[in-house]
């Protein structure tokens, strides 16, 4: 896993789209902002890959040339709890993204697991794992060995993904990256990181779950974000001192913690606030 600490955008930034980037020139330009980690967003994608396998490829040689760790969230169509055709088109989708991911040499797959619907809770919990260990079992058939399928932890009560749901899944499916959208839990527990315990808490209950090596190598996403009593609204740049969570505060436990997170930014200003966060850590490192 990650070397030290890494940080990168969400997608393609703003800047780079005005430059008229293709996405093999992003690695370049990110090195160039000293950032070192990059989320493609395949995140429309159907049940086929939807980038040439040639430019997936290049995509990855540009970034082991610049020292760029590639991640891949997979398509919003995905609902692994849900009625069993969607089930079934949802791990197609699924694998559709683990193949193109293995041409770019992206580490994992982040999605979505899905939503309760009128289940519940236990029933499609039960579900889900069961449609992912198939996933795996696919994946493998197809050779897929070196992308991890990385579910992520949701802000909206009405979906599958609490942090003890996650962390279930890590335990129970082999091929998992766990992934932290701390955003996500702070808007789902209506503002649950307030203070640098708060942050310690989670890192301790992953350890304690899933090992010191897990905890220190989760895959993370990070905003600002505003909420309601539903959980997420909508994702805020880190400059806005109306919405939390407070990175400075989790830059406190990844140092405490000898963590070495990938962190992809999913405020607006991706590249901007990636390098923000960036500099946050270090300065609380260097004390
Ligand atoms: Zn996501």
């Amino acid at each position: 896993m990650a070397d030290h600490p890494r940080f990168g955008p969400a997608g393609v930034p703003h800047i780079f789209r005005i430059l008229g980037a293709q996405s093999f020139d992003v690695p370049r330009l990110l090195r160039e902002e000293g950032l070192d980690a990059f989320e493609y967003q395949a995140v429309r994608w159907g049940q086929k890959p939807q980038i040439k396998r040639e430019d997936a490829e290049r995509l990855g040689v540009e970034a082991r040339k610049n020292d760029v760790w590639v991640s891949m969230h997979g398509s919003y169509y995905v609902n692994l709890s849900g009625k069993k055709e969607v089930v079934e088109a949802s791990k197609r989708r699924l694998v559709a993204c683990a193949t193109a991911a293995q041409w770019m040499g992206a580490y994992v797959v982040v999605f979505h697991t899905g939503f309760y619907g009128r289940f519940e809770k236990s029933y499609a919990f039960k579900n889900c794992v069961e449609a992912l260990k198939d996933t795996v079992e696919t994946m493998k058939g197809l050779g897929i060995r070196d992308v991890k399928l990385g579910p992520e932890t949701m802000g909206r009560v009405f979906q599958v993904g609490t942090l003890d749901e996650i962390l279930t899944i890590c335990e129970e499916v082999e091929q998992m990256q766990l992934v932290i959208d701390w955003s996500h839990m702070h808007a789902r527990r209506q503002g649950r990181f307030r203070a640098v315990e708060d942050f310690r808490e989670v890192a301790e209950e992953v350890e304690r779950r899933l090992g010191t090596e897990a905890a220190r190598d989760m895959h993370c996403h990070f905003s600002k974000i505003e909420y309601t009593d539903k959980g997420e609204r909508r994702h805020h740049v880190l400059d806005e001192p109306r919405y939390g969570p407070d990175f400075a505060m989790l830059a406190e436990v990844i140092a405490e913690f000898k963590m070495r997170p990938v962190i992809i930014c999913e405020t607006p200003l991706l590249d901007v606030d990636a390098m923000k966060m960036r500099d946050t850590l270090r300065e609380v490192m260097d004390r």
